[in-house]
């Protein structure tokens, strides 16, 4: 549930996230195509508690009329409370408290163990004790992350556009800042954990780290910022690698066996082992981690039948 200027603009985002969420699944291994859903609001619209719902039942009423093609989860704006509402229409949801439950603090484990890997790939370990990284966006992923990276004793400069968000960096011990100058902060690693398109041509130029592992998804304005981020030594993880945690999580859910959490964790924890592999097919050929990843999720489509 996000705010777009006009129509338009959430139809563009929507078809992007949905691919997205293709290479996602396939890179992870996972029997699952792509699909997204968005829920709109208007530039200043604010609802309350009851169009709120009225808006999780319309959208679950779309959800039903799929029949199952199309399973739907939390993301930006949505929590597992909404969740439940739209499970009062439809059983093609997930993530509820009785299923999976919420995937933020599994796609930030799976983010942790991406920027773990990249890490290993720059300065030779995974530790990221006295790491400075940056993160951006300390939401439901954002926040869980940031959490893990100050338990590994990570030095953070974190950054929201919601003050509210102060008091969990000074629980944390990080310096606050702005998005702006987060993004462009003498840092070892930066974490986008807001949303997409953060990362630009000129973003590309200014940045001052040496990694990027983050949630957020589609981090890149356009794909040849990978190329000016690669011409720049800076390694970036592909978001739609790092941030499968989430999916995979609720992938288990979707196991005859029904979901397990000790099945859950292996899972998530081996995306550093696919990213690690991206990273080094990248470097073998001379490629970007982009061309990499895009390569393997297009092998494994190719595998299913399907061709993109
Ligand atoms: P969220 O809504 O809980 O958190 C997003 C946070 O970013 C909020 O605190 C918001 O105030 C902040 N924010 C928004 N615009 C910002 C900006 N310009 N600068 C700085 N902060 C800004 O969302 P989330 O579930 O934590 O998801 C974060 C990102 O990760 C999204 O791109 C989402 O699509 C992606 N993602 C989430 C999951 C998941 O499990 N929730 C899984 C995969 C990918």
């Amino acid at each position: 549930m996000w705010t777009y200027d006009d129509a338009r603009s959430a139809l563009r985002d929507v078809l992007r996230l949905s691919r997205a969420m293709t290479f996602k699944a396939a890179v992870a291994g996972l029997p699952l195509g792509g699909g997204k859903g968005v829920i709109m609001l208007h530039p200043g619209q604010a609802l309350d508690q009851d169009r709120r719902r009225e808006a999780l039942l319309d959208f679950a009423e779309t959800v039903a009329s799929v029949d199952g093609r199309y399973l739907t989860a939390e993301d930006v704006g949505t929590s597992d409370a909404d969740m439940a509402i739209i499970a009062q229409v439809t059983r093609h949801v997930t993530g509820l408290a009785t299923g999976s439950g919420d995937p933020s603090p599994w796609t930030a484990l799976g983010v942790e163990s991406a920027m773990r890997v990249a890490c290993e790939r720059v300065w030779g370990t995974t530790s990221l004790q006295g790491r400075r990284v940056a993160v951006i966006g300390l939401g439901r992923v954002g926040g869980h992350l940031a959490r893990g990276l100050a338990e590994a004793g990570a030095e953070l400069v974190v950054a929201d556009i919601d003050e509210g968000k102060r008091e969990l960096a000074a629980a944390l011990g990080a310096e606050w800042a702005d998005p702006a100058a987060a993004l462009r902060a003498r840092v070892d690693v930066v974490a986008p954990c807001a949303l997409g398109g953060i990362l630009d041509d000129r973003s590309a130029e200014e940045l001052r780290c040496r990694v990027i592992a983050g949630a957020a998804n589609n981090q890149l304005a356009s794909e040849g910022v990978a190329d000016l981020l690669a011409a720049r030594e800076i390694l970036w993880a592909p978001d739609f690698v790092a941030s499968a945690g989430g999916i995979v999580n609720i992938a288990v859910e979707l196991e005859p066996e029904g979901y397990a959490r000790e099945r859950a964790e292996p899972a998530v924890r081996a995306i550093g082992e696919t990213m690690g592999r991206i990273l080094d097919d990248a470097a073998a050929i001379g490629a970007t981690p982009l061309t990499a990843a895009m390569e393997l999720a297009r092998r494994r489509l190719a595998e299913a039948g399907v061709s993109a």
